[in-house]
């Protein structure tokens, strides 16, 4: 790369604000300038999507000789519009790094070095040894619940990755470990937000983010909460900047003042994990004083809708509790139902039961002197935040990290879809709930199901309770069973039948009890049971929740294959500063794979945006792309099992007859098999709608299908049309579902079709065409089913209801043959967000007197008492948050090897109050040593005025935060702050508690 350093430090800023700004691309014309001189001619170009979080800005790249020389943003992108942040442009550096490890290596157990092996030799240790694990730790039958289930899967082995490889490569990984029968599948969505599409699928029926970046200029008020936009999200920023311009105002609510804040109109701060008490007020503001768009609530929520009379909460705790396994029986949160099935409705909002009358007084204890006293935010300023968030509107509310990573992440995120819904904000531009990834792919390897609970697509995996089609069908529905048949047909092909269940039963089943997630996976490897891990571009040594757990685990495993662009904490666990390589037996297989800008493929950004990422330069040394890797792989392990007569392997077979992908096309056979086709004809299906339930079609993945409609590869498009100048570029890129960029979008419409606000429209009923309309396409069952029809009027058509849920009540839709349709997702620890506090607190539950209400009732830990203390606040005083910085990110592996990163910000440290630092006699820059009850760590001191001591429960209570990108491997090297962090988790979807931990803090 010609861009020089200098160049680099310039628009990357400095100082302050200009990280922010500038790398947003407000100053990039000097870039752009630079760029210009370079030496270009005779080079090639090529587009892709950048690395890093999930804004998925355009870059486009250069090459001559093989060899990248300039790489900018994409003009025309209408994320980025030629800006890139500084993580986004220092990636330049990485094609020509020789950091990077471009020959695949082995370290032999006891080792302590790695040796080149072949890449023949690399792809037969590690198809053999998965095959060992496999098979030695085969599980036939299992006894659950005193019943002997036949669950034909292995326990030995863990699948963990995909966030960052392509669409493509996420679908070979999900097939490839379901064909293999393993169950501990996760990627770094566990760890970031996991918690998103429950709270979403929960209120609205699907789990995604509502509104397109583009969009944000609609907006009156922009509501960022829990989330550092400026630094971890920085072109999500540049859109919000435009909306500024426009006049909206900006809030910010966090723990701390950070650059958002700085641009922010009001800020507002908190202590870490007390957001559903400060959110929770505002419910209550709007409630009392009537602030709610009544006609919205009436026409598409469930607000009206009644609930049974013995629903109930007494100190905390939901009526159905179970101690002993603390979970709940729902039955009592469902709806007083009429004689169709159908839930009855109320014509006054506040009679009895109603939605509305049960959320009235669940928040009316939520007053802002008790929410006061619960955050440590003054009451005047929780009722000025009422006053802004009520009296504006369409208001769109943009969360990160900071509200997922809670034991209440769920519920913490239903308190914006109950606000935007009590306001009217959903499915109305500038409106929308947006949750901002941080991960390049982790919206796809989570629309991929790289996680124990999902098949592709959303779709439950089978669990002892649903090890049959038929009961599995009881329980999801047949709407999503039409789906399921759709990838059974492309995973097994014509073996798949009516007659054979497609083939369901040959697909391994989880013990509905078990935590399959990463965190049980690393905890089942430490007690023996977990023998061989595959990662892809996941580094957890460095970014799961006590690390020690992480690295104690792998030291008891047989074998690690790594596959991943450098050798990084994970892949050279037993390496570890102080530690003997020779204790540790564990034998590793590292398989290098290339860069983004080595490969091609699509990628899905936060907004479901797929892009194609074309090839740039060759792959570096002997590096090859994820596909390949996975495609030789997968080859070989089906060759050792090709002999087998075992019927534990018959679904080896059958997946291996439709792994047919040409060597040359591999990306693109992949892609058709995911959108589907029409098996009769073979042609590529142009959508949803297209997909039939006997068997006739095949979709890999239903949510995608449309990407390669008809066989036009959507994917690749870059059209700059923005018809009514909304924001929205349909005929740019694909978006799941169907293309439609603004999901709900025929919220916006009345009962007839019309536009509320005429002046705002984005969808409409076109009556003298019989057809609905759009700038965007509309959010409709089908374009000609009319206003007052079912697939016409139901905005919210994916929860059981078809109501957007301010209560999200148990309820199953039914089929007029009494069979089950669809099942509405209930969060398992609450219909409804109650405050509880983190599970290490420096203080008492204020709301509750009950002690198993102190934290999540449903939250069960520790689970293993002899790892996972639980620090006080006598001991720990102090409350640990810890987040990403603009010039590092996620576990460092590829920022801490960028040199001009490293020159940004070149070690961890620790933040806290001047205050704190008087107390502690700590000055700027002093060593200090932070410990947690799980382990410590030394870093230096950083004195600020940004997050001030609260007062919490009449007490002075100190927040301190860290960066957490740093481990003991790249160029830049320093410890690991989740080595601190507690590996509490959310009951729905074992999601940790990164953000509010205790922590003491001493001189070092
Ligand atoms: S890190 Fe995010 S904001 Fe920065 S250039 Fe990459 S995609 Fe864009």
């Amino acid at each position: 790369m010609d861009l020089s350093r200098r160049d680099f430090l310039k628009a990357t800023g400095l100082s302050g604000l200009a990280v922010a700004l500038s790398g947003l691309g407000l100053n990039m014309a000097k870039v752009q300038a630079a760029a210009k001189e370079f030496k270009l001619k005779g080079a090639r170009e090529f587009t892709s999507i950048c690395h890093f979080c999930a804004c998925g800005c355009g870059v486009i790249g250069y090459v001559k000789d093989e060899k990248l020389i300039n790489l900018e943003g994409a003009v025309d992108s209408p994320i980025n519009r030629g800006a890139l942040c500084s993580k986004g442009l220092g990636y330049g550096q990485i094609p020509n790094s020789d950091q990077r490890a471009t020959k695949p290596l082995y370290r032999a157990p006891g080792s302590d070095h790695w040796e080149e092996i072949s890449w023949e030799e690399a792809i037969d240790r590690s198809a053999r040894a998965l095959k060992k694990a496999r098979d030695e730790g085969w599980k036939q039958t299992e006894v659950i619940d005193g019943k002997t289930v036949d669950v034909h899967r292995t326990d030995a082995i863990g699948f963990v990755g995909g966030s960052q490889i392509n669409n493509e490569e996420c679908y070979q990984n999900i097939k490839m470990a379901r064909a293999l029968g393993v169950i501990y599948i996760d990627n770094q969505t566990r760890v970031c937000h996991a918690t998103t599409p429950p709270a979403m699928n929960a209120a609205f029926g699907r789990g995604a983010m509502t509104n397109p970046w583009g969009d944000l200029k609609n907006s009156k008020l922009i509501w960022i909460e829990g989330s550092n936009l400026a630094e971890c999200h920085p072109m999500g920023l540049k859109n919000v900047m435009k909306a500024k311009e426009n006049g909206a105002t900006i809030v910010h609510v966090d723990i701390r003042y950070t650059r958002t804040s700085k641009i922010a109109d009001h800020f507002f701060q908190l202590r870490p994990g007390t957001d559903i008490a400060f959110l929770g007020a505002l419910i209550n503001y709007i409630i009392t004083n009537k602030k709610y768009n009544e006609d919205y609530i009436r026409r598409n929520t469930n607000a009206c809708c009644i609930l049974r009379d013995d629903y109930k909460l007494e100190d905390g705790i939901f009526s159905g509790y179970d101690p002993e396994n603390r979970t709940y029986n729902m039955e009592t949160w469902g709806y007083a139902l009429g004689p169709d099935g159908k839930p009855q409705k109320a014509q006054d909002l506040f009679a009895p039961n109603t939605v509305m009358s049960r959320l009235k007084e669940h928040y009316s204890r939520y007053t802002p002197e008790q929410a006061s006293a619960i955050t440590g935010m003054p009451a005047e300023d929780i009722q000025k935040a009422a006053e802004i968030f009520s009296s504006h509107s369409p208001t769109v509310m943009m969360y990160a990290l900071g509200m997922t990573q809670h034991t209440i992440g769920v519920q913490n995120i239903r308190c914006f879809t109950i606000l935007q819904l009590l306001m009217g904000n959903i499915g109305v531009p500038g409106g929308g709930v947006d949750a901002m990834r941080g991960q390049p792919n982790v919206q796809a390897s989570t629309d991929f199901g790289i996680m124990y609970q999902y098949f592709p697509g959303y779709i439950a995996y089978p669990t002892e309770k649903t090890n049959t089609m038929e009961s599995w069908t009881k329980v999801s529905g047949t709407q999503n069973r039409r789906w399921l048949i759709n990838m059974l047909k492309a995973w097994f092909g014509d073996y798949a039948t009516a007659e054979n269940d497609y083939g369901f039963g040959l697909i391994g089943v989880r013990n509905s009890h078990h935590n399959d997630s990463i965190y049980g996976m690393f905890e089942d490897a430490y007690r023996g049971t977990v023998k061989c891990l595959y990662l892809c571009g996941q580094n957890p040594h460095v970014t799961n929740a006590n690390a020690g757990m992480v690295h104690d685990g792998m030291c008891k495993m047989d074998t690690v294959i790594a596959q991943d662009i450098f050798i990084n904490e994970t892949a050279e666990f037993w390496n570890r500063p102080g530690d003997n390589p020779k204790d540790i037996q564990t034998e590793v297989i590292f398989l290098p794979a290339c860069s983004y800008l080595e490969r091609r493929g699509t990628i899905t950004n936060s907004m479901r945006l797929i892009q194609w990422r074309m090839e740039g330069p060759k792959p570096l040394g002997d590096s090859k792309p994820d596909y390949e890797i996975n495609n030789l792989l997968w080859r070989r392990i089906a060759e050792l099992y090709k002999d087998s007569t075992d019927p534990k392997d018959a679904i080896i077979k059958r997946i291996d007859a439709t792994w047919n992908y040409s060597d040359d096309q591999t990306v693109e056979d992949i892609l058709k098999e995911i959108n589907g086709r029409d098996l009769a004809t073979g042609r590529l299906l142009a959508g949803i709608g297209e997909l039939k339930d006997d068997g006739s079609t095949s979709a890999g993945m239903w949510i995608y299908t449309g990407v390669y409609g008809n066989g036009e590869h959507l994917a690749q498009r870059r059209g700059q049309e923005d018809e009514g100048d909304m924001g929205i570029y349909p005929k740019f890129a694909f978006a799941w579902p169907d293309n439609i960029r603004m999901i709900y979008n025929r919220a916006s419409c009345d009962e007839n079709g019309q536009p509320v606000d005429p002046a705002h429209k984005i969808v409409w009923w076109d009556a003298a065409e019989n057809r609905w309309k759009g700038y965007d396409r509309p959010d409709v069952g089908s374009l000609t089913a009319a206003p007052g029809t079912p697939g016409g009027n139901s905005p919210f058509r994916m929860t059981g209801e078809g109501y957007a849920r301010l209560f999200a009540a148990d309820y199953a839709d039914h089929n007029p043959d009494g069979t089950t349709r669809l099942h509405s997702y209930t969060p398992v620890d609450g219909p409804v967000p109650e405050f509880y506090e983190p599970v290490e607190s420096p203080t008492k539950n204020a709301l509750h007197q009950n002690e198993r209400a102190q934290f999540n009732p449903c939250v069960i830990y520790p689970r293993m008492p002899e790892r996972q203390r639980i620090g006080t606040p006598d001991e720990f005083p102090y409350v640990l948050c810890s987040s990403g910085i603009a010039e590092h990110w996620c576990g460092g592996t590829v920022t801490r090897n960028i040199p001009w990163l490293n020159e940004l910000v070149k070690e961890p440290f620790v933040e806290m109050s001047t205050q704190l630092a008087g107390k502690l006699g700590v000055k700027a820059g002093d060593k200090v040593k932070v410990s947690s009850a799980r382990s410590e760590v030394v870093v230096k001191a950083m004195v600020t005025d940004r997050a001030k001591p609260l007062t919490v429960n009449g007490a002075e209570t100190h927040t301190v935060w860290m960066p957490y990108s740093w481990g003991f491997k790249g160029l830049s090297k320093g410890p690991s702050t989740n080595y601190l962090t507690i590996d509490a988790l959310d009951p729905n979807v074992n999601e940790q508690e990164f953000k509010a931990c205790l922590v003491n803090i001493q001189k070092a």
